[in-house]
């Protein structure tokens, strides 16, 4: 069979709208050939929202297109450029190790970028190799799919194969690529390299994109050159990420390197190098080894969402008033909106997993003494919404203390107020606490018997169990298990 007629059984179906943008905001960049190609692991389920056919995808030709060695028809490759705040540093940045093949259109007409990390030197490389190793590729893999499940807006994982050739880190490591799936790759960062680097003019082009890719709501206003659509933009970002945000914190979830460049205007999770979830509740946990002021912590994560969402509006300003005061005003204004917005979600979030359907104003101090109480006594947070949940009320590790059945009085009371039967109220529960999240001890687990063994039993029953978090099935219970207190503290490297 021709490579052709392969590739379009396959179901690839690409459009290029980014590489139609002025070539300042990107590099055409063909992958490099890697020594021998093999698929590590598959979303088959993903490959069919895709469009593509999994078995298809499994083929040799196509196994070259995951790794970066052969092109799908219609691709046109490039490396994007941007910039960001890291660790609160502005620096010039860029895809240094990944390629965007194209924009895949999915039969129901949503387009996705397909992105391969991992995929070789660029001009945006600095003094990196361009590669990536086997471990960190399959935990991004992990936690992006996991997140997914958990309902919480992500970039995606299509597949991880290993090219067969040897990464040099702090020792010789097994090569490997990943290939993303995400709505878009449009950053903060690439506002502010727009910003920096570019005219005005390159902003509005930017800005004009993003609304008509993800904000299509706001389109008639930008096509009738009404300023307006700009500041429109700010505020409809802002509360994608408050909303994002919030879903995070509900779930434990911390980034770990929340730079600039790692915030997307799509409002999807994005970039999972350092990050890992909490097991105790504790606002300061922090688990990446590079973030030793803990300003990527977990309680930091709304705050810091704010300052990256001012490094946007900061490179909109020309867009938003003529006159640079106005500007800053609007753009200040806009951005006040986030706290609101951000509690707004957290507070309807927490009230779902204590089973409540209805507002009642003393439920933020109920939701913040549980909390307290959780920190205090250093209660994994997870276990404790599904010790609620299932009326295990002795197991959280404040049980026996008077404060626990105290505040088990209040939240029975609580309960007892509303129309709704014990049964509505435990669904409700059992939708918003997930009886699994990928706990950092099991991502290793899977990890080590994947890289040191070659063994992927252990991924792909971690990945079965991950991918139906609110199904409270028998076979998760271990998996909900809270690491023993050798794996503590728990340490994340960036993985590059
Ligand atoms: P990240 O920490 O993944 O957000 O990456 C930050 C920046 O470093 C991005 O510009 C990456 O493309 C770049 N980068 C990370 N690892 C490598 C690598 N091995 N080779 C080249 N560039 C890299
Ligand atoms: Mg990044």
């Amino acid at each position: 069979m021709s490579q052709s007629n392969q590739n379009s059984q396959t179901g690839w179906n690409f459009d290029n709208t980014y590489a139609r943008l002025p070539e300042f905001f990107f590099t055409k960049q063909e992958a490099k050939p890697v020594r021998s190609p093999k698929l590590i692991v598959l979303n088959e389920s993903l490959a069919v929202e895709l469009g593509l056919d999994p078995a298809e995808l499994r083929s040799e030709v196509n196994v070259a297109v995951l790794a970066g060695s052969g092109l799908p028809p219609g691709a046109e490759p490039l490396a994007q450029a941007y910039a960001g705040h890291q660790f609160g540093y502005f620096t010039m940045l860029g895809d240094g190790r990944a390629l965007l093949l194209g924009e895949q259109i999915a039969p129901g007409g949503d387009r996705f970028d397909i992105q391969l990390k991992g995929s070789g030197r660029t001009p945006y490389s600095r003094g990196g190799d361009g590669r990536a190793a086997l471990g960190p590729m399959l935990r991004e893999y992990i936690i992006s799919e996991a997140m997914h499940a958990l309902g919480i807006p992500t970039t995606r994982s299509l597949a991880v194969v290993t090219t067969g050739e040897t990464v040099v880190r702090e020792q010789g490591l097994c090569g490997a690529i990943l290939t993303r799936i995400a709505a878009s790759h449009v950053r903060v960062g690439t506002f502010q390299y727009a910003a920096q680097f570019g005219e005005p003019a390159d902003v509005r082009t930017l800005a004009d994109y993003v609304i008509q890719r993800h904000y299509p709501q706001l389109a008639t206003l930008a096509d009738t050159g009404k300023d307006g659509c700009y500041l429109a933009l700010l505020r409809e970002a802002i509360q994608r990420q408050a909303s994002l945000i919030a879903k995070w914190q509900l779930v434990g979830f911390i980034h770990g390197v929340m730079n600039t460049d790692n915030m997307v205007l799509s409002g999807e999770t994005i970039d999972y190098g350092p990050c890992a979830f909490m097991d105790a509740y504790d606002p300061a946990t922090v688990f990446s080894s590079i973030d030793r002021q803990g300003r990527y912590a977990y309680g930091n994560q709304p705050s810091i969402a704010v300052w990256n969402l001012s490094r946007f509006a900061e490179s909109l300003l020309p867009l938003l008033h003529d006159e640079e005061e106005q500007a800053v005003q609007l753009a200040e204004e806009a951005l006040k909106g986030f706290a609101g917005q951000f509690e707004a979600a957290w507070l309807q979030g927490m009230r779902s997993k204590l089973g409540l359907f209805d507002e009642q104003a003393e439920d933020a101090v109920l939701i913040k003494d549980l909390l307290d109480l959780m920190h205090q006594h250093h209660a994994d947070f997870t276990n404790t919404f599904l010790a609620l949940t299932f009326g295990r009320l002795e197991e959280p590790a404040m049980a026996g203390a008077s404060e626990w059945s105290d505040w088990l009085a209040r939240w029975r009371a609580r309960l007892a107020g509303q129309t709704e039967s014990p049964e509505t109220v435990r669904e409700l529960m059992r939708r918003s606490n997930p009886a699994v999240i990928p706990r950092n001890h099991r991502v290793e687990e899977a990890l080590e018997a994947a890289v040191e063994r070659d063994d992927y039993s252990v991924m792909q029953r971690l990945l079965k169990v991950l991918a139906q978090p609110f199904a409270h099935t028998p076979e998760q219970a271990e998996f909900a298990e809270p690491p023993a207190a050798c794996d503590r503290p728990y340490r994340t490297f960036c993985g590059t």
